[in-house]
């Protein structure tokens, strides 16, 4: 049996795309560097707003369906193998936005019970032992009933999981220093007459936006831009990049980060400044 990477990174997410544009460049830099870097997303987003005219056609299951493929090119952009579907592919169905009648699908992630679905998810962490587990806070980021379902589970999960003898030993949430956040949209006004988007976002669309004190982690994705705007522009369905900047089906352009920032919320930080690498301190682990 050959021995499993030392270093294993374990991230959640709600729905395919989340992952490129939340972490991309982070998943891309440990896969390079040899870490094992884990995927577990827990809907194909069917019910995700199609933007290409041309694939408007895709709803549903067949939307889920043709949301994976564009996963599985995500994927090969990022150089990362082991992505996974929470209860295997279409187990649990996108929840649709807050308020809408789809959050009250019986087989939705939003209805699915928090301990049944961390089960499904406390498997593969005893399977993985990740030392790092990367999610979205409490709000789900910015409220998507799905990211917020996520976070509850993942956070169950890990609990479960310490009771059933491996403790992750750091946890993180996304996040964006709102400074950092502020500078993207002020250089967006600037540039937006020679993109091809219409109209600028504006910081509250970005998830995980907080106080700058509050981010513990940075890592530095620069040479690894290109693989994440690549990943983001293979969930074409959702997506339409122009570097720097990217839309979603509502049209309003956001900044594409390849700094990618977290703020530690369990286990011990390293001392000094941000830390610059999700694992330092945990080489003791594995
Ligand atoms: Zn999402």
């Amino acid at each position: 049996m050959t021995e499993p990477p030392a270093r294993r990174l374990l991230l959640v997410h709600a729905h395919p795309d989340d992952e490129s544009i939340n972490n991309g460049a982070t998943m891309a830099r440990y896969a390079a560097e040899g870490a094992l870097v884990t995927l577990v997303t827990c809907t194909l987003g069917e019910r995700g707003e199609v933007i290409p005219a041309e694939l408007q056609h895709l709803t549903g299951a067949v939307l889920g369906e043709y949301r994976l493929g564009e996963l599985t090119a995500a994927m090969r952009e990022l150089g990362v193998q082991d992505f996974r579907l929470l209860g295997g592919p279409g187990h649990y169905r996108d929840s649709g936005m807050m308020g809408l009648a789809d959050n009250d699908d019986p087989a939705c992630f939003w209805q699915a019970d928090v301990d049944e679905a961390a089960a499904q998810l406390v498997k593969v962490i005893l399977e993985v032992r990740p030392q790092v587990l990367v999610t979205y806070d409490e709000h789900g980021g910015y409220g998507h009933p799905d990211h917020i379902q996520a976070h509850r589970v993942a956070m169950r999960a890990a609990d479960l999981a310490a009771e059933a003898g491996w403790t992750i030993p750091k946890i993180y949430w996304n996040r964006v220093p709102r400074s950092v956040g502020e500078e993207a949209f002020e250089r967006l006004a600037e540039v937006l007459p020679g993109l091809p988007f219409d109209k600028p976002g504006v910081l509250d669309d970005v998830p995980g936006v907080v106080a700058d004190e509050r981010i513990t982690t940075e890592i530095d994705g620069t040479a690894y831009a290109a693989a994440k705007a690549a990943a983001m522009a293979a969930h074409a369905t959702q997506v339409t990049v122009a570097e720097p900047y990217f839309v979603l089906s509502n049209d309003l352009a956001q900044p594409v980060f390849t700094t990618e920032y977290y703020e530690l919320v369990r286990g011990e930080k390293a001392p000094g400044a941000r830390e610059t690498d999700l694992f330092a301190g945990t080489e003791a682990t594995s």
